[in-house]
């Protein structure tokens, strides 16, 4: 038999053996059984704790990107003026989905390799705030770094502008205070630090949200984008459309995984730490250049092999799965997830040993033992 990879990418990551036991599990018609409603509002609740918000959290049948698109069609009206704060794939890709609903979107772009810097981003807004929502990433999954959404949200809010936050890559492995810093959409997915299989977005809807929807004059264009078609579910005990059972089963597993290990974001700040002492005494180069993330590490291609070689050799010969570069970063960085069920000692230890001899076999001159400097980091 072909062993499965030790999926070490930044998402999808490892799932646990629970959650994977949760989606064989048998299910019923969510649709009619009443009991369903209530095991959906404990799912709900529990992504709730997770968020540290008070805000409905409603979650979407589809791959974390339906989020994102999903808060641009329920917030954009056609010729809205909307704020795009970017600086990696991710953060720009977000005004291609503004755009798609008619948004006049303005960039605010970064520094590629640091986090938005909020005092430029102020003096921006001095100039011009007429905007009815901005959109910012958490952490730049491609890059590896962590945008300061804890002083960003509270200056748009200062403004009166929406805020619509990605937290994909960042939840559940890194701090999210979604009502104490302002953020009126937050975005995560079940396939990343949540460590449930792809497949669902996690969305949480602030009432200022709520208030802009009734605002609208021109309809929502779209249904299963359309983040106003949950509101009221629990009241009315209706759902849009019939619920994925099973990936919830598994959703709710993963999420209460988390709660209980209360030293997940102290594991992750660890963990992560360590992973990037390994990478920078060995000479290697981080392609962050300051706040980095403590769920994902982008390092530089070294010069001696190409990303391919690389990602195939750590494949058929250690049977891990690295995470490449894509966009302008494409064979440019490695990338090793280290987020949620990746978030393991053991894991990046066998991790960061097998990258050490795969570099070293093709000539790159480690200053030093990545897994072994990893191990006296901890
Ligand atoms: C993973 C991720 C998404 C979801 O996108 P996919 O590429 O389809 O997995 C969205 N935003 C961020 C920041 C992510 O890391």
């Amino acid at each position: 038999m072909k062993y499965l990879p030790n999926v070490m990418t930044p998402g999808p990551v490892n799932v646990a053996e629970n959650v994977r036991k949760a989606m064989a599990e048998p299910s019923t018609n969510p649709d009619l059984d009443p009991d369903f409603f209530e095991f959906y509002k404990s799912v709900c609740s529990s992504a709730k704790e997770l968020f540290n918000t008070k805000n409905d959290v409603i979650i979407l049948s589809g791959e974390g990107i339906l989020g994102l698109e999903a808060a641009c069609a329920t917030l954009t009206e056609p010729g809205d003026k909307v704020l795009c704060i970017e600086n990696g794939i991710f953060g720009k890709g977000f005004g291609d989905f503004s755009k798609l609903y008619g948004g006049n979107v303005v960039y605010f772009t970064g520094d590629y390799r640091k986090p938005i810097n909020p005092d430029e981003l102020k003096a921006f807004l001095e100039k011009d705030s007429s905007f009815k929502y901005a959109t910012v990433v958490h952490c730049e999954t491609p890059s590896g770094f962590l945008n300061p959404i804890d002083k960003i949200c509270p200056i748009l809010k200062s403004y009166g502008i929406l805020t619509v936050v990605d937290a994909v890559s960042s939840l559940g492995g890194e701090e999210v205070l979604t009502d104490q810093w302002g953020i009126d959409i937050l975005l995560c997915g079940s396939q990343k630090c949540i460590s449930a299989p792809p497949g669902l977005s996690l969305v949480s809807i602030s009432s200022d949200t709520y208030t802009a929807i009734d605002k609208r004059v021109v309809p929502i264009a779209g249904f299963y984008t359309n983040l106003n078609t949950f509101r009221n579910w629990y009241s009315n005990k209706c759902f849009p459309y019939t619920q994925p059972a099973n990936d919830i089963a598994a959703l709710s597993v993963a999420l209460n995984n988390l709660i209980e290990d209360k030293n997940a974001i102290e594991r992750h700040r660890k963990l992560g730490s360590a992973v990037r002492k390994s990478i920078i005494a060995s000479g290697l180069e981080l392609y962050p250049i300051s706040g980095f993330a403590d769920t994902v590490t982008s390092v530089i291609m070294p010069k001696e092999l190409s990303f391919e070689s690389l990602f195939s050799q750590m494949l058929l010969e250690h049977s891990i799965l690295i995470g490449g570069g894509f966009d302008f970063l494409e064979g440019k960085v490695f990338r090793i997830g280290h987020m949620g069920e990746n978030c393991r000692e053991d894991k990046l230890f066998i991790t960061l040993k097998a990258l050490d001899s795969v570099l070293s076999k093709n000539g790159v001159e480690l200053k030093s033992r990545l897994h072994t400097t990893f191990a006296e980091s901890i």
